[in-house]
């Protein structure tokens, strides 16, 4: 057997799966194909049928015999085209156990009803035998249990038409028989290997599409996983800003467009006052509740376009771009007005946290932001210096290339080298 799982166990005589429920799904699934083939046997089967006409006008001449035989023959040919046509419209009859039988039966009993009507000629009816039996087994698709009992009757019908229609030596009887028999063993033990070989061709399809099914479920994971990921590296966890990596990211982008189109832009580095005592007094959770409030707070003054990340900490960095320093300055004194003016509920009293902010500006010719960082975070020491809750600017960096130009040129962080 092709893998050791149960469920698509194949019985070896019957040639079906045991399971009945893989069984009905097996025959649906291979039900127009094999319909089409019992379609196809048909056709064949009724046109030779008929063509023996011809042998049998040959052998009896025009008389009561021959038309006997035209009218079985006709009978069998009717039968055939009725289930070949009504397969057409409803392939679901080849799974159907009577009309595929009736069929065979009328086929098989007009088989046998050739000897009483030529007699003569029953040595040449043994192939004729033995190829039909091989047809039922192999081309009329149909339970293995059907097809035995069909080509028994088969069978037994022939010798007892021949024992009492046609007086032969008993020695010829005794060979027929045994021809009979060999020819259904081989019949029987080729349809029922057909037979398993199809299942268990279609047992490692079903087999495959689960692996295939669980690879995609796997897939689905890690590139559910892989953006998990990929929003932790972005975003931070405790207050939803911007990772530092993440900042570093938006900005350069911000600054490659900046330069192009020669815009100013400014940073800000914004630090909490005294945390560490907001820490020391009331325990990391209200610092933690106080540096999400913060965050929130902060964003409220910015507008869409403004980059905030969290730098490590409690300190915040901005990017604003499009903004002058003077215009920065603005946006700055309002972020640290809204903070002060923010109350956040603790025991024994409320928390009135407040930030000191430096500002800076990227200056032209300068590739990165992180000088213009270094700025802002250098006034913003300048800043805790000065008493905090306070903004402070730092000083235009003097480059030499910025030197005699007029001053719109020195605007913005545009590369004019
Ligand atoms: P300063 O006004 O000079 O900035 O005083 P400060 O107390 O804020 O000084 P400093 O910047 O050195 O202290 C920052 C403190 O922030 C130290 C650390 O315990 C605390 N801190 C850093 N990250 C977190 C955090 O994620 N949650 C909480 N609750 N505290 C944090
Ligand atoms: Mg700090
Ligand atoms: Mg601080």
């Amino acid at each position: 057997m092709h893998n050791s799982r149960d469920v698509d166990a194949v019985s070896p005589w019957r040639g079906e799966f045991v399971s009945a429920g893989l069984e009905e799904q097996f025959r649906r699934y291979v039900q127009a194909r094999t319909a089409q083939q019992m379609r196809n046997s048909l056709f064949v089967a009724a046109a030779l049928f008929l063509l023996f006409s011809l042998s049998d006008y040959a052998l009896l001449g025009y008389g009561d015999r021959f038309l006997a035989l035209l009218g079985v023959r006709l009978v069998v040919v009717l039968a055939a085209l009725t289930l070949a046509f009504a397969l057409v419209r409803r392939p679901a009859l080849v799974n159907s156990t009577l009309a595929v039988n009736l069929v065979v039966f009328v086929g098989v009993t007009a088989v046998i009803l050739i000897v009483p009507l030529r007699p003569q000629t029953v040595g040449t009816q043994v192939p004729a035998v033995m190829v039909a039996t091989i047809a039922v087994y192999l081309f009329f698709p149909n339970r293995i249990p059907w097809m035995v009992l069909l080509n028994l009757y088969l069978g037994i019908g022939f010798i007892a038409a021949v024992v009492a229609y046609a007086p032969i030596p008993a020695g010829t009887i005794l060979t027929m028989t045994l021809l009979l028999v060999f020819v259904n063993t081989v019949g029987l033990m080729t349809a029922a290997r057909l037979s398993r070989l199809r299942r268990e061709q279609y047992a490692s399809l079903l087999e495959e599409r689960e692996i295939n099914q669980r690879l995609q479920e796997e897939i689905a994971e890690r590139q559910r996983l892989e953006e998990q990921l990929k929003h932790m590296a972005r975003t931070d966890e405790l207050t939803g800003l911007n990772t530092r990596r993440r900042f570093f990211e938006l900005v350069e982008q911000e600054l490659r467009r900046a330069r192009r189109e020669r815009t100013p832009l400014a940073v800000c580095m914004v630090d909490v006052d005294h945390f560490k005592t907001i820490n020391d007094r009331h325990g990391h959770t209200v610092g933690d509740r106080a540096l999400r409030a913060l965050a929130r707070r902060c964003r409220e003054v910015l507008r869409e376009a403004d980059i905030i990340g969290r730098f490590g900490g409690e300190e915040f960095t901005i990017a604003l771009p499009g903004t002058g320093l003077s215009q920065a300055h603005e946006v700055a004194e309002r972020l640290r007005a809204h903070v002060a003016d923010m109350e956040i509920p603790a025991s024994p009293s409320p928390l009135r946290p407040t930030v000191t902010i430096g500002l800076a500006q990227v200056e032209p010719g300068e590739r990165s932001v992180e000088p213009a960082l270094n700025r802002a975070d250098e006034a913003l020491y300048h800043g805790k210096g000065a008493g905090r809750d306070c903004v402070i600017e730092a000083p235009a960096s003097t480059l030499d290339d910025d030197e005699g130009r007029p001053p719109e040129q020195q605007a913005g962080p545009a590369d004019v080298s």
